[in-house]
């Protein structure tokens, strides 16, 4: 039995010993039953959050109003919720109030998908009202009641059903695909943030590709925070998606393949952190480059040009290997990391020049650098000592 779920029962049982009712809710759940790696643990009780912050010594109130509150059992955090509903959506951001219910299935009700509707007591029984069990075991994606009105009330769900289809390979229930496509323009209202975070959840998933091409397909492209270029068919499914290995690859890739003009207002838009907007960039410039000299190397750093090579012979189907070889043999012969290594500093260099500081310093300093990654000169201090007696002479 898995570890996790093996405390966390624990938890449920002193909730339960108090009176109130409590399940496993939500992903771990889902992720159990497809056997898959459990990430955090979500519980579901009929107990107030001052009741459960009664009953646990440690706990974080993280959202009172929405009836949550995280308890910290032996040095593991668990989100326990109120059984509740959510009163109507307004403006498209989360609902405004919450109502505490006292119904587990009204809760469940108010989930996304049927697989993500199920519960669990601590005895690992299932309970599953809208048969999200079965529609694991057909690897469809359902919403739970009317898909259109589930769609219309929070379009984010329409990013949900693409990234469970890419992390799970599963395909979207006709009714419920049909609904998605009616409602895409809602996505307009949805903030960015809640947009990117499903998207980078999506592209991570191994069926990216396939839900990429659906996405197009069903007409969601002109509604993320960049609106994307539709592309011609086919070309999301042309290499695997799985084989790619970072976020920030990732985000090239779509870059890409959909033409993107400027890549850092794309970038931008998404709202992405400003050092994987940086990281991206260097993999595209990778990525278009070829003819690499040792100071274009030492200046990009091997592990960016190489995301850029293994994603430019992804997409155009070149082979990686003898590239790679080559590549790694080049910066194998560059003797330094960095300018720290250089055993001279701006001191030494004014001393041995006995001139006053200025611009010049910086200059030679670059040259030097420059000297040394391209084998020209050993890292000896004698050697680099002459060098810039010589410098500025000939
Ligand atoms: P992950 O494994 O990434 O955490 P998750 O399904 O747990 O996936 P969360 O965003 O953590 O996703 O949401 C927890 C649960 O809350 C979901 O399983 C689902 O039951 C419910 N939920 C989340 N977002 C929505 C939404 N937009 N509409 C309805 N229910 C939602
Ligand atoms: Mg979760």
């Amino acid at each position: 039995m898995n570890k996790l779920f093996e405390e966390a029962a624990s938890v449920i049982d002193q909730i339960e010993s108090r009176g109130f009712e409590a399940y496993f809710v939500g992903g771990c759940v889902r992720d159990y039953c497809l056997d898959r790696p459990i990430k955090d643990i979500d519980i579901a009780s009929s107990a107030k959050p001052e009741e459960i912050q009664r009953i646990f010594p440690k706990t974080i109130p993280v959202g009172i109003e929405h009836g949550t509150v995280i308890v910290r059992y032996n040095q593991v955090s668990y989100e326990v919720t109120t059984f509740r509903k959510e009163d109507k959506y307004e403006d498209f951001r989360r609902p405004s109030k919450v109502w505490f219910v006292t119904d587990l299935e009204e809760d469940l009700s108010r989930r996304d998908f049927t697989f993500n509707a199920m519960a669990m007591n601590k005895n690992f029984e299932l309970i599953d009202p809208f048969n999200g069990r079965e529609d694991l075991k057909r690897q469809q994606i359902r919403t739970v009641g009317k898909p259109e009105q589930r769609f219309s009330e929070d379009p984010l769900r329409i990013m949900r059903a693409f990234r469970f289809m890419s992390v799970y390979g599963m395909r979207i229930e006709e009714k419920t695909k049909l609904a998605l496509k009616n409602n895409a323009p809602l996505l307009k209202r949805i903030s960015t943030e809640r947009i990117t975070v499903e998207f980078k959840k999506m592209l991570e998933g191994e069926m990216a590709g396939k839900a990429l091409q659906l996405m197009q397909d069903c007409g969601v492209f002109p509604y993320m925070p960049y609106p994307l270029e539709e592309i011609s068919e086919g070309s999301f499914l042309s290499f695997d998606w799985s084989s790619l290995e970072s976020e920030e690859q990732r985000w090239a890739a779509v870059i890409v393949l959909t033409k993107v003009d400027d890549e850092r207002d794309f970038l931008k838009q998404w709202k992405l952190p400003n050092k994987v907007i940086q990281s991206v960039l260097t993999i595209l410039s990778s990525y278009k480059k070829t003819g690499w000299t040792k100071m274009d190397l030492y200046t990009t750093g091997l592990t960016s040009v190489l995301s850029g090579l293994r994603l430019r012979c992804l997409i155009q189907d070149e082979s990686y290997e003898e590239q790679e070889r080559k590549l790694k043999h080049l910066a194998d012969e560059i003797i330094i990391q960095s300018r720290d290594e250089i055993p001279l500093n701006g001191e030494d260099i004014l001393q041995i020049k006995q001139e006053s500081p200025g611009v010049w310093v910086g200059q030679l300093f670059q040259e030097l650098e420059k000297e040394i990654v391209e084998g020209k000169l050993p890292l000896s201090e004698r050697e680099i000592r002459d060098w810039v007696r010589r410098w500025g002479k000939q």
